[in-house]
């Protein structure tokens, strides 16, 4: 037998995952967010401009086909879905804005597999491209918050927030925290020697006690943003709190990827252990341009980690998952002569979006009932050669156990009607 690959799972229950995409598709569409899909590979140039060549992700995370590497053509499997999506924005030549997009689909990451962390991983992303105002990152956490808690009904999560400000506080801010690190630095990990250097905001990610012990004294950049930002940054606060959103300021918040600028968030639940976020996202207002696009434009997105989601949905499953599903009903042909005419039934019954099942096995009526019964099936529907010959059916409704005899146009118009 060969083993599926480390690191990826099968999905054999897709009730919830269906459950939740069209949840999102309905809850989005309000916002006039639509879908759209990108492929899975793409150039790997895309993603060491846009995240960086210093960041986790790009230095040891991409999953680059073999054979293509290190050449202008290396491609690889997407790590994330923001810069590919901006990307079809430039592609396309998209001039509407703001151009609002949600996508679902596999990542990819190339490290060791550990708990919580796949190599291949589900992501619903949604992205706003031409979007300056700071209302519009108030809308797109409101909109987030509302998805989980209204429309999910989850209510063991915790919005945190934190503000990054623009290009030049960041420039500022990094020689700021840099002499400070100074002061502490034979003190550090060898992970936080590193990104003291190639990408500094990131210690703050270390997990290692001690550092964090001696970043609980560091600077903190919503300390030292420039008076247009603080307005910006209070304006947020204010407006999520005008629309009953709560959130926490987590100054240390960064996120990994060197494309945020300003507001970053993330959604975090307890239940989820040390990986902690299930949704984060932020402004991103330079990648467009470094990208190549023609006009700079403002964005700001999102991702949700699928499996991450699930994991919180699961002890609620049954709840949200307990509208009309139309129920499945059996059919049993008890000899091959009653073959062609279940075909037939069940091909009218499924006409009317009632699902069927029919089994055509050679067996006793015992076994195929009893192989019935393992569907859990509201209705069995047997057709001997006597039913055939009266153009008749037995009908048997498994939750009371009776059973009716119906000629095939009753049959259908009662299945039909109680679908579910
Ligand atoms: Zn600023
Ligand atoms: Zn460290």
């Amino acid at each position: 037998m060969v083993a599926r690959v480390k690191g990826t799972q099968d999905f054999i229950d897709l009730s919830l995952h269906t459950y939740v995409l069209d949840r999102v598709a309905a809850h989005f569409a309000s916002y006039n967010i639509m879908p759209i899909e990108t492929p899975i590979l793409e150039h790997t140039s895309l993603f060491v401009r846009s995240l960086g060549q210093h960041t986790d992700v790009v230095s040891k995370e991409m999953f680059v086909i073999a054979g293509t590497s290190e050449s202008e053509d290396s491609l690889c499997l997407r790590p994330e879905g923001t810069a590919a999506t901006v990307r079809a924005f430039i592609d396309n030549n998209i001039v509407r804005t703001p151009w609002n997009v949600w996508s679902y689909g596999p990542m990819f990451r190339y490290e060791r597999p550990q708990k919580g962390r796949y190599r291949q991983f589900h992501q619903i992303n949604v992205e706003m491209i031409g979007v300056r105002s700071i209302e519009y990152d108030v809308q797109c956490i409101t909109m987030l918050d509302r998805f989980f808690s209204q429309v999910l009904g989850l209510d063991t999560y915790a919005l945190t927030l934190n503000f990054l400000g623009c290009h030049e506080d960041r420039i500022a801010y990094k020689e700021i925290l840099g002499q400070y690190l100074d002061t502490i630095y034979d003190q550090l990990c060898t992970t936080c020697h590193a990104r003291r250097h190639a990408n500094i905001l990131r210690i703050f990610d270390c997990k290692n006690p001690q550092c964090q012990a001696l970043y609980e004294q560091a600077p903190h950049i919503i300390d030292h943003i420039c008076p247009a930002c603080q307005v910006e940054w209070t304006q947020l606060k204010n407006d999520l709190e005008l629309l009953s959103v709560s959130f926490t300021v987590r100054p240390t918040l960064v996120r990994g990827l060197d494309y945020y600028n300003k507001t970053v968030f993330e959604f975090v639940s307890s239940n989820l252990g040390a990986q902690n976020a299930f949704c984060g996202g932020g402004r991103y207002d330079q990648l467009v341009a470094q990208l190549g696009g023609k006009n700079d434009e403002a964005c700001m997105g999102a991702a949700i980690g699928m499996e991450r989601l699930l994991l919180l949905l699961e002890p609620h499953k049954e709840r949200l998952l307990s509208g009309p599903v139309p129920s499945l009903s059996i059919i049993i042909p008890v000899t091959p002569e009653q073959y062609t005419l279940a075909l037939l039934i069940a091909d009218q019954l499924r006409s009317y979006h009632v699902p069927v099942q029919v089994l055509f096995e050679d067996a006793s009526l015992k076994s195929l009932m009893r192989k019935a019964d393992k569907f859990n099936p509201h209705f069995v529907i047997i057709i001997g050669e006597q039913e055939q010959q009266e153009r008749q059916a037995q009908l048997k409704n498994m939750r009371t156990g009776t059973q009716t005899t119906m000629s095939h146009m009753e049959l259908i118009a009662f299945l039909t009607q109680i679908k579910s």
